[in-house]
């Protein structure tokens, strides 16, 4: 068992620390609440390789792992700047394309991916589904050398500046005829794609969205991968998913704990730093605990992955994505009550992170269905839904 990273990894972790530290929450904050993307941050992450550390060299990658990716969206998130598409662009829809795209979608999307000139958001959510993807209502009919897509998604982060959004929707097998899942690559722009924004009570560059696709017509091309791929690319990209958005709850406890560190070690109430008194330092401390708990999950998930280690990676992706995203939650919590009124502030930064955190706890898949997983799929127990 080693617990240590690579010397590459180190280096990475510190180079995107670095990176991360120079923005800041307050960069990221004033972006979400003009209504901006984190546009700089992003394309000096991709200059500088970051985005695309996962990707195969032969593609314009970096040629790590999962792992590294992690890295990445840990370190950003501790620094301040949870960048929710780094879950979408480069962990699932990266991921997706590398293991069962076509070679042409190969060449054609992962070098712009991996340095981040390309944006593509994920949408298998609907208003009608929810959690039950089996319910999923969107279907793709071909029609000559074209697919007709139609069908609705919501909750839909990044559309607004993604170039393309990879949609999950149903085709009719050749062979049965049952309506069987198929991913297709959707530009933005295509005639028949339209979107509204939800509101959200969350502090975010990044939006939410309801996607309606009315006879939306792609090429034949817009398929992902061939006709067989729809199911184990959807599957491909669950992992990393999950791996990746827990890093980043990891990230953020770990920075709304950084916060809290400081100002309780220099705050003076009693005449004597606030940190001194142990109902001010012991919550604190325990979320520290959680959070670290957690960390070593996340990075036993990613590891067990980039082994190609699935069946394990999923039971462990899973729990540390629920792990992570309670300590999350009760970091960003105990940071605020630390803080005093000041943790309501905006500038204090971490009462910032109440909308993302709590969110943490429903997608990409909420506790509830991660209990259910871990109920069967460790525990034996019945499906009971
Ligand atoms: C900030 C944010 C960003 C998102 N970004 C994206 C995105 O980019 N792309 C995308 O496709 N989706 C996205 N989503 C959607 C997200 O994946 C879903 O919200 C999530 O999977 C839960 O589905 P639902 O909202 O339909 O809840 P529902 O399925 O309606 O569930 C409602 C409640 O019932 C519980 N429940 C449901 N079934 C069971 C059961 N069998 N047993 C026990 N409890 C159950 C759930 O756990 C939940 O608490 C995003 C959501 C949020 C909040």
């Amino acid at each position: 068992m080693n617990f240590d990273l690579t010397p590459e990894q180190s280096d990475l972790r510190d180079a995107v620390s670095a990176l991360g530290r120079r923005y800041g929450h307050d960069y990221f904050i004033a972006k979400a609440k003009a209504g901006e993307h984190t546009t700089e941050l992003w394309a000096e992450a991709g200059k500088l390789g970051y985005l695309g550390v996962s990707i195969p060299t032969e593609y314009g990658g970096g040629g790590g792992g999962i792992t590294d990716l992690t890295i990445v969206c840990e370190e950003l998130s501790a620094t301040g700047s949870p960048l929710l598409l780094l879950v979408v662009s480069p962990a699932i829809v990266a991921t997706i394309l590398a293991k069962h795209g076509t070679e042409a979608q190969r060449t054609e999307f992962l070098p712009r991916l991996a340095d981040g000139s390309l944006l593509i958001a994920f949408a298998i959510t609907e208003p009608e589904a929810g959690s039950n993807f089996h319910r999923l209502g969107t279907v793709a009919r071909r029609d000559g050398d074209e697919w007709v897509l139609n069908g609705r998604k919501c909750f839909i982060s990044g559309v607004d500046h993604a170039d393309y959004v990879m949609v999950v929707a149903r085709t009719a097998d050749a062979a049965t005829g049952r309506l069987v899942p198929a991913l297709f690559l959707v530009p933005t722009d295509a005639a028949g794609l339209t979107k509204s924004k939800l509101d959200m009570e969350i502090v975010s560059p990044e939006k939410q969205w309801l996607l309606y696709l009315d006879d939306v017509r792609l090429p034949a091309d817009a398929l992902v991968g061939d006709g067989d791929a729809g199911l184990p690319a959807l599957f491909a990209g669950l992992n990393p998913e999950r791996i990746t958005v827990a890093a980043m709850s990891a990230g953020t406890g770990r920075y709304a704990l950084e916060r809290a560190s400081r100002y309780t070690a220099t705050r003076q109430v009693w005449g004597r730093p606030i940190g001194t008194h142990q109902g001010v330092a012991h919550p604190l401390a325990h979320a520290a605990i959680q959070v670290e708990l957690a960390r070593l999950m996340v990075y036993k998930a990613a590891t067990l992955y980039d082994q190609g280690r699935d069946l394990e990676a999923g039971v462990a992706a899973n729990m540390a994505k629920y792990a992570t995203a309670d300590a999350a939650a009760l970091a960003v919590d105990t940071a605020i009550q630390a803080h005093g009124g000041n943790g309501m502030t905006t500038d204090y930064g971490v009462a910032t992170l109440l909308g993302a955190v709590r969110a943490g706890r429903i997608a990409p898949v909420s506790r509830e269905m991660i209990l259910n997983f871990v109920s069967q799929h460790v525990l034996g127990q019945e499906k009971s839904y």
